[in-house]
């Protein structure tokens, strides 16, 4: 009830939807109390009702109309996506929390903080008086859709709602409600399926890339921040709220279990507190006992999806002292029913479950099959909603004092002897945009950074991996070791400093450390497939160096050091160009202006996602070359430089089989294409191939080389997302300026053996120590193979890079290569 929301807490939160910036409460029309709207009365569809699907605009209106009409309900709008939605949040909870919003954000801020805690007193009574911070985050995975839908119902509930479970949730939590993080994907799935309701393509998912940059790698940016949608909400969750609880709803395949609830998979992140871990499990089993008292079957825990990862949703929570949950739904198709026979069900297997069908402890009620439906879906994760807020009231105080308690320890902890004290990013690398990038990237996620204002002395020493066992060739494992100097060593002012002594200390320890993965195999030998990347350590992949410290010998007292709060105070204290509004203040790395095409194909592809990413990220212009352009020909007429984004040759020429989808997304560049790219080359072109799509160059082209690692096992050869390292040969043009030895970032890449002459080599993996941080299984085959070569063709060249120079935007310290090759295209191309 609007009139009765006088207070100013309430008005500084409230931001208008309809787009003009912040409008306090006094300017809104005054609405008269009037009944809460039903989504169905707003929208004419209950949500969830089979081929209905409400979009972006129709959702944020909902909750707009909630918010005006509910005193449980205040909606905000954080800031606009990439492609201009606004990005909306919905705080719920009782009438006089709402109204108190200020008081609990800052009671969280004390409990994130516990150096702000000085007195047992003032503890007690910020748990006796706070109430649990839970996030619920819909459809991250925009064809994922069913959960924006079901964000709509779950808030009228909320809203409307007068049990006394009901009750006892609105006491003692807000909720903070994020119908989608990614709106844009909404609308692109809305919009598609709308198109392609009724017609034979009904309930296939759309095929460009549901998030402009990232498609489905929307949900691996949580610790880089490359997305406006991750700034945003990283701010919301870990600069403002800190929630205790998060819960990511999503949707798996459609043929395995009905529903994923944790406790996870092995293996486990080591620095995740087993607290945590244990909280964890607990919440999943009430929601998978609270979803089996209710009917339904197939609730499957303990499966396929491990916390080893950082960088998602649901993983980031731990290293903000957090409980990080995701539940996994199995998909319809979109919003149209889909029929499972029991013969799909016993097909279907993973870690964890043998197959659909058959009953395990951890799998008890098989479902049998049938009739699926975008309804099924949604009123699991509607009950799984209602069990974490449920659980979350019920012990109120108990997850308050434990978030606090993780926060202290993290202060408090004494420094274990293998444990450095701080990591230093000195001044004075030469890299100072990808410097600026990661200390901003730490200050947005509440990670504490500190600048030198004097020198300091230090012991330091680079924590680096070392294989113990070179026994066994195939499975030698590896150790973290910090190689501590003896002599303090001075460290210029201008340096940064990030202490681990914070409340963030396990998530500078994640982002820092190498990771060290362990040896998993299958009971045939073969290398078991880890739920995301192994290895992703931050500075490496930015190619900054930050040694780990074992001591500093000032005290704290003579120190001075001053504690940067934003991304502009880094790139003043570097003298680079300052950020405005939403431009990319990075200046062009290529020295002369060079026409590029960057090959997009008519399936989404990530990788190609990334690329675009980079490329405006450095002001560098270019165009995609589509399909029909390839085809068309005329190539050197119109590009210097064609760049294929990784993705598998025969996707390339054969693009979505033809009646697959409508006629204007099939087909690739088809043989006609690949003869036209060799034109192009042969009359000056450069071609530039990352990984996979290497593939397509050498063999179309003949060109001499041979990918070492086609058809190998994994049982002889595994690397799913590690860190490599390479011996760069720093004379060659496109190497220039760069170290002898440079991180790499390989995912199931490729290496590359010289089958004959007129290959130029600019850098090979490392012959030995390659790991840098992640999982390397047979070390050998890696050794010494060609990472990166040119090979000239007439008056143009192939460009061959076998691993992933600009991954998912992490991948910095490879950047300068793709700066340096279009830097000299453009030199060639005006002979
Ligand atoms: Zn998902």
């Amino acid at each position: 009830m609007i009139s009765r929301r006088s207070v100013a807490a309430a008005v500084a939160l409230f931001l208008c939807l309809a787009g003009v910036a912040e409008t306090s409460f006094a300017q809104r029309p005054a609405a008269r109390p009037a009944a809460i709207p039903s989504p169905k009365s707003v929208l004419g569809f209950t949500p969830g009702d089979d081929r209905t699907i409400a979009d972006w605009s129709q959702i944020t209106n909902y909750f707009e109309r909630l918010d005006r009409a509910s005193d449980r309900v205040v909606v905000q709008t954080l800031g606009q996506s990439t492609l201009k939605r606004p990005l909306i949040v919905a705080f719920i909870s009782a009438r006089e929390n709402i109204l108190a919003l200020e008081k609990y954000k800052d009671i969280q801020r004390q409990l994130a903080d516990p150096r702000l805690v000085t007195q047992k007193l003032q503890r007690d009574r910020l748990i006796a008086d706070g109430k649990v911070v839970v996030t619920i985050s819909c459809s991250i995975h925009s064809t994922e859709i069913v959960a924006s839908q079901m964000s709509m119902q779950l808030a009228y509930e909320l809203a409307t709602a007068q049990d006394a479970d009901t009750r006892e949730i609105l006491q003692n939590t807000i909720l903070l409600l994020i119908p989608s993080p990614n709106p844009d994907g909404v609308d692109i799935v809305a919009n598609w399926y709308r198109k392609t309701l009724g017609t034979p393509f009904d309930g296939k998912e759309p095929p460009e890339l549901y998030h402009h940059y990232a498609g489905h790698d929307d949900n691996r940016d949580w610790f880089m921040l490359n997305l406006k949608e991750t700034q945003l909400i990283t701010r919301l969750l870990w600069h403002e709220w800190f929630p205790q609880i998060v819960y990511d709803v999503h949707q798996q395949g459609s043929n395995g279990s009905r529903f994923f609830i944790p406790p996870f998979y092995d293996p486990a992140n080591p620095n995740i507190s087993p607290v945590l871990l244990r909280q964890v499990g607990l919440i999943g089993h009430k929601v998978a006992a609270d979803l089996q008292a209710a009917g339904f079957k197939g609730v499957l825990t303990n499966a396929l999806y491990d916390t080893w990862w950082h960088g998602g949703f649901r993983t980031a929570p731990y290293f903000h002292n957090s409980i990080g949950i995701l539940s996994e739904a199995a998909s319809a198709r979109l919003m149209t029913p889909s029929t499972v026979s029991a013969e799909q069900l016993t097909r279907s297997s993973t870690r964890g479950m043998r197959n659909a069908s058959e009953a395990t402890t951890n799998f008890p009620d098989p479902w049998p099959g049938g009739l699926w439906r975008p309804r099924d879906i949604m009123d699991m994760e509607l009950i799984a909603s209602r069990a974490v807020l449920s659980l979350a009231a019920k012990f109120r105080a108990n997850y308050l004092q434990n978030f606090y308690e993780l926060g202290r320890r993290s202060i408090e902890q004494p420094m274990k002897p293998d444990q450095p004290l701080a990591y230093l990013i000195p001044a004075g690398q030469a890299r100072d945009e990808a410097v600026a990038k990661l200390i901003s990237s730490l200050i947005d996620q509440g990670v504490e950074v500190y600048r030198l204002d004097r020198e300091l002395h230090m012991t330091f020493g680079p924590q680096v991996l070392q294989r113990t066992n070179a026994a066994s060739e195939k499975l030698g494992t590896y150790r973290s070791i910090i190689a501590q100097t003896t002599t303090m060593q001075e460290v210029p002012a201008g340096s940064y400093l990030v202490f681990l002594a914070q409340p963030q200390r396990t998530n500078v320890l994640a982002l820092f450390e190498p990771q060290i993965y362990p040896n998993r195999l299958t009971p045939q030998g073969e290398a078991e497939r880890p739920y995301d990347v192994a290895g992703w350590t931050l500075p490496l992949q930015m190619g900054v160096d930050a040694p780990a410290i074992t001591a500093i010998r000032e005290s704290a007292n003579e120190r001075k050091l001053t504690q940067l709060k934003d991304a502009n105070e880094v790139r003043k204290d570097l003298a680079l160009s300052l950020a405005k509004g939403d431009e990319s203040p990075i200046k062009n790395p290529v020295r002369q202006p060079v026409r590029v095409g960057i090959y997009k194909g008519s399936l989404g592809n990530m990788d190609e996602g990334w690329t675009r990413y980079i490329f405006d990220t450095f002001n560098v212009p270019y165009t995609s070359a589509r399909d029909t352009d390839i085809r068309q020909g005329g190539l050197h007429a119109k590009f210097d430089v064609l760049l294929f984004p990784s993705q598998r040759s025969a996707e390339i020429v054969a693009g979505n089989a033809a009646g697959s989808l409508p006629a204007e997304y099939t087909g690739g560049i088809t043989d006609a294409g690949v003869n036209n790219l060799k034109d192009f080359v042969t009359s000056g072109g450069t071609l530039v191939c990352f990984d996979a799509a290497c593939d397509l160059a050498i063999k179309q082209f003949n060109l001499p080389l041979r990918n070492v690692l086609e058809g190998v096992r994994s049982s002889e050869f595994y690397c799913p997302g590690s860190i490599v390292a390479l011996d760069v040969d720093n004379k060659n043009p496109f190497a220039f300026n760069l170290p002898t030895k440079l991180p790499a970032y390989f995912i199931n890449s490729s290496a590359f053996a010289a089958t004959g002459d007129g290959v130029r080599v600019i850098a090979r993996y490392a012959k030995e120590n390659v790991l840098l941080s992640g999982w390397l299984l047979g070390e050998d085959k890696l050794r010494g193979q060609i990472a990166l070569a040119e090979v000239t063709m007439g008056k143009g060249r192939v460009v061959l890079f076998a691993f992933r120079p600009q991954h998912r935007g992490q991948a910095w310290a490879t950047l300068p290569l793709i700066w340096n090759v279009l830097s000299n295209a453009a030199a060639s191309g005006s002979e």
